[in-house]
């Protein structure tokens, strides 16, 4: 029988674990650690006087990679939980020059928009501009040589801060946004691409997926950790908690595993799903190169404080809003969680609020306390929305070095490391959100794709 070590018990772990149990069942033996006394990592629902607050990952964009997610809550038979995203969630907003501005919703809008100005020659362009013979770039450089530099600070500066809270000029396009460098390269415009890139072949899936990847995003009714906990349960025999991978011996013919209890761990298919830099400090003895290339995935702080509120506290409805960075606000935007998903409401008239403070911007982040990150949330939500009544309820998750930042030659550095691992370490494989994408989403159809490349 075949073993399977799986280095961290996150979404990336698990789903992982899940794949491999449901295609070989009892032919493999399958091992997880994880070294907190939770599983879950990131992924973190808190239930406080009341309140469903998410403390890491809140919402799955329906499309793409979303069908792996919806395909995953159906084998779990979590059906009942999915939640769609209201309408109103098309309502987005900018806080530029010290006011809301809602980004466009439509044809007319986008015409009559005041962030939109200058869009339309930025869209010729990007018509106009030869694609780069460079193999990678910034975000920055990408899309100010396309589109401009006011739509790359404006539009999508805040963007990128929503999903990587990183800096658009040392990020890379090409693992970032693969879609617009994709596009650039195979259709010689983004703009031609988007167009061109949208007749992507069908993949037939179920009605539940297919019905629930009409919505723009999706959640769990209880909160996204319901489906940690129900890989907990089906996991439940392989599971070892509150122990953490220590050192990796490799032999010939198989890997051995030291965990902190002193316990060793036997291995044929060894997976890491844990963040590089960890991964970094357990080849420091083994291999140098490998060791130096995985520290160099660096991860930022970020914070998040939930605010709830038992009354409605605001009249606008939407997903809420983010700050570019030359705004040069304390947060990184707020969402408008109760408005998102009023179906976790527990009283119609509640009010959550997610403030996210942190990021690439944010000088010596790491020395700030929970107190201080709820004060600045607070001054926050009384200068840009107007509400000074007080909570409720707070929750504050210090979340330091949590978002894995895909640096100019990111891609590169993977490849690296992959060529190292197939020759040197063949049977430990990589995973995990410090390598092919940081979303919820990502996680889990990356740990699908290595299930149907797992041969016994
Ligand atoms: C604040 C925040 C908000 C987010 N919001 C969203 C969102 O709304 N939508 C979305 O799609 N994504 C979101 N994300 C991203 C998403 O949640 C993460 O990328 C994803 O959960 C990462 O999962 P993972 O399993 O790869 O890594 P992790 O969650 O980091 O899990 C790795 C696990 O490995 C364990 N570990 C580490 N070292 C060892 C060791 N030596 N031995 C054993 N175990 C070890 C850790 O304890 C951890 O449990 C958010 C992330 C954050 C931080």
């Amino acid at each position: 029988m075949k073993k399977f070590v799986i280095i961290g018990g996150g979404i990336s772990g698990l789903s992982l674990a899940w794949f491999l149990k449901r295609r070989f069942g009892d032919k493999i033996s399958l091992t997880i650690v994880e070294k907190e006394n939770r599983l879950g990592g990131y992924v973190h629902t808190k239930r406080k006087d009341g309140f469903i607050f998410e403390q890491g990952a809140r919402s799955c964009r329906s499309k793409g990679s979303g069908m792996q997610t919806l395909q995953l809550i159906e084998q779990l038979g979590l059906q009942d939980q999915v939640i769609a995203g209201d309408p109103s969630v098309k309502n987005r907003y900018l806080w530029i020059d010290k006011k809301l501005r809602s980004l466009p919703t439509g044809p007319f809008s986008f015409f009559t928009s005041s962030l939109m100005k200058g869009v339309i020659p930025a869209l010729f362009k990007d018509l106009k501009t030869a694609p780069s013979s460079e193999k990678d770039e910034s975000i920055y450089s990408f899309i100010s040589r396309r589109f401009g530099s006011n739509i790359a600070e404006t539009l999508i500066d805040p963007v990128t801060t929503g999903i990587y809270a990183g800096d658009i000029r040392q990020l890379s396009i090409k693992s970032c946004f693969p879609f617009l460098h994709e596009w650039e390269q195979a259709h010689g415009s983004v703009i031609k691409g988007a167009f061109k890139g949208r007749k992507k072949k069908r993949i037939s899936s179920s009605k539940f997926v297919q019905e629930h990847q009409r919505a723009s995003l999706f959640s769990l009714k209880d909160g996204i950790e319901i489906l940690v906990h129900e890989l907990a349960y089906r996991l439940r025999e392989h599971l070892l908690l509150s122990n953490e991978a220590t050192a990796f011996h490799f032999h010939p013919n198989k890997v051995e595993v030291d965990l902190k209890d002193g316990t060793i761990l036997e291995a044929d298919y060894l997976f890491s799903t844990i963040p590089a830099s960890n991964l970094s400090s357990l080849f420091a003895s083994h291999h140098k190169e490998l060791s130096d290339l995985l520290a160099s995935i660096p991860s930022i702080s970020v914070a998040v404080v939930n605010l709830g509120y038992h009354k409605s506290v605001i009249k606008k409805r939407g997903f809420g809003y983010l700050i570019p960075s030359k705004e040069k606000e304390n947060i990184l935007g707020v969402v408008w969680d109760s408005s998102i998903f009023p179906q976790q409401n527990q009283i119609p008239e509640e009010t959550r609020f997610t403030v996210m403070l942190g990021g690439a911007h944010f000088h010596n982040f790491d020395d700030l306390t929970s107190q201080e990150c709820t004060n600045i949330a607070l001054e926050a939500v009384s200068e840009h929305l107007r509400v000074d009544t007080p909570p409720d309820t707070i929750s504050v998750k210090m979340a330091p070095k949590s978002i894995p930042q895909y640096l100019v030659g990111h891609a590169a550095k993977v490849e690296a490391i992959e060529n190292i691992l197939s020759r040197v370490f063949p049977r430990l494989t990589i995973s995990g959100n410090s390598y092919y994408g940081v979303s919820f989403n990502d996680c889990i159809a990356y740990s699908k794709k290595l299930e149907e490349n797992t041969k016994l």
